[in-house]
């Protein structure tokens, strides 16, 4: 049999029909034509590794007696039996069911999404790539760095989505990611490092031609190398309370770890417990709880140009824009359609009205789990990265993070960051090493009191973020201002 998607949409919508005949209430198939990938690193110019990879086949899920069952195969002339091993997985679930799963009215859509790309990465020759790669190498290379790293990522996909609503979604993925790190041992024999990944305003296009554009990564190389001799020749940060101003290279982690994943429906139901992933948000807090200070403003964002935004979930429903935090009051979170009715019921009234277009998977053998898209500061008033500096008597500047550890509740942090710069009476006076600063979620986001304007704005991408058991690795984007916060414990005790 010939396993083009023309023949594998009439068969899988026959399963469906079998489906529904055999008790379930709702079914779905997402069928990956193309699931490719390659990751190039050069470590000190030389090429260290280059991954290419290719997948191909099918997942689908059926819903009975409010169980979901999955399954998935890379064998597309066994469809069939594909959807039987899920409805047998179904049948096993319903025994051990906590609360009925419920995809609410039923939300037949027809769309298509084709992310703005000028050239397909993988149309590129692979020496091309190299030397663009070896030329950022070369530039980094200097007395004072002892190794360099630089990265190129790449994935393209083409998905198919069906369901037993009459959904049909075809979507092309298209993501690029970069990367550049120099280090060097300071004088105490501890590790410095400063890098840079590939960034945007949000706007323009994201295939190969983002990575090449100067201003969003290549233009950075000499500036990181600056920075790491002045880190070298720093002394470490004070220990002390004082005021914090994050630039995006550091703000979008603490929105990552203290937002993003606080937010996802799943963990506050309490389904990745297991795994280290819990959320001191509970479902009755949506719609009051005080999440942070009225300057905080924190949407599931659509922005052209991201690893977040892919136009339809794994569900099928168009991808949102909405608050989150809205003056710092939680008005919503990142959810998929069927755990909405369960959050409702345990809140004891209605605080999620419909999806979050959050279900996503990362491949296609893997069931959706409530992902971050964008989860994206609002600008706000407060002017230039400059304008808050000279409006802080005593504070740090401080820019992409090194470590971090989260409470299993995402309730407090701990992060270590590669740089500081210390303000002082409204002026950047030195470079401190090893910065770090804490603090509990709900107190750290109260003491925001600067956001600044939309020039201080960057859309920071993560290729990484791992969920689930078993693991996915999801790649989203966070668009974050410059922002400041009052009075933190920032710096170790020796
Ligand atoms: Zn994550």
């Amino acid at each position: 049999m010939n396993t083009k998607v023309d023949n594998i949409a009439p068969a899988v919508k026959n399963q469906f029909e079998r489906m529904i005949g055999s008790g379930c209430s709702f079914a779905d198939a997402r069928f990956y034509d193309e699931d490719s990938s390659q990751h190039i690193v050069l470590y000190d110019g030389n090429l260290e590794s280059n991954n290419r990879g290719f997948e191909r086949g099918i997942g689908v899920r059926v819903l009975k007696q409010g169980a979901w069952g999955f399954a998935a195969t890379a064998n597309l002339t066994a469809i069939s039996a594909c959807f039987d091993r899920a409805l047998a997985n179904a049948q096993a679930a319903a025994k051990l069911l906590g609360f009925p799963k419920d995809m609410g009215p039923a939300q037949p859509t027809k769309g298509q999404y084709r992310p703005p790309v000028e050239k397909d990465p993988f149309e590129i020759p692979l020496s091309e790539k190299l030397k663009f790669l070896k030329d950022i190498d070369t530039s980094l290379r200097d007395k004072t760095v002892a190794q360099r790293i630089v990265t190129a990522n790449f994935q393209r996909r083409r998905i198919y989505y069906w369901n037993s609503e009459g959904t049909e979604i075809d979507r092309w993925v298209l993501n690029t990611f970069g990367s550049m790190m120099v280090m060097s041992p300071d004088k105490d024999g501890r590790n410095q490092r400063r890098s840079v990944e590939l960034y945007s305003d949000g706007t323009g296009t994201r295939g190969y031609e983002w990575l090449t554009n100067p201003d969003w990564f290549a233009g950075h190389a000499e500036r990181i190398k600056s920075e790491l001799s002045e880190i070298l020749a720093a002394e470490s940060l004070p220990p002390g309370k004082r005021d914090v101003i994050l630039l995006p290279g550091q703000g979008f982690l603490q929105v990552h770890e203290t937002i993003g994943h606080a937010l996802e429906l799943d963990r506050i139901l309490g389904y990745e417990l297991s795994f280290a992933g819990g959320s001191h948000v509970r479902p009755e807090m949506i719609g009051t709880l005080r999440y942070g200070s009225e300057k905080l403003n924190c949407r599931a964002g659509v922005v052209e140009n991201s690893a977040g935004t892919f136009g339809y979930d794994d569900e099928g429903s168009q991808q949102r824009d909405f608050m989150l935090i809205d003056k710092g009051v939680l008005v919503n979170v990142l959810s998929c359609r069927a755990d909405l009715a369960e959050a409702n019921a345990k809140a004891g009234k209605t605080v999620v009205k419909e999806s979050g277009t959050a279900a996503r998977a990362s491949a296609f053998y893997r069931s959706p789990i409530d992902r971050m898209t964008n989860i994206n500061i609002d600008p706000g008033q407060d002017g230039t990265l400059e304008d808050i500096i000279k409006d802080t008597k005593d504070g740090v500047v401080l820019d992409v993070p090194v470590s971090w550890s989260i409470g299993s509740n995402r309730e407090h942090f701990h992060f270590g960051c590669e740089i500081a710069w210390e303000v002082k009476d409204g002026r950047r006076t030195k470079v401190y090493k090893n910065p770090t600063y804490q603090g509990h979620t709900l107190e750290f986001w109260g003491s925001l009191d600067k956001v600044g304007n939309r020039s201080t704005w960057r859309l920071h991408q993560v290729p990484n973020c791992g969920k689930g058991e078993p693991n996915q690795i999801m790649e989203l984007g966070h668009g974050i201002p410059v922002m400041r916060f009052r009075n933190v414990q920032t710096g170790e005790k020796e």
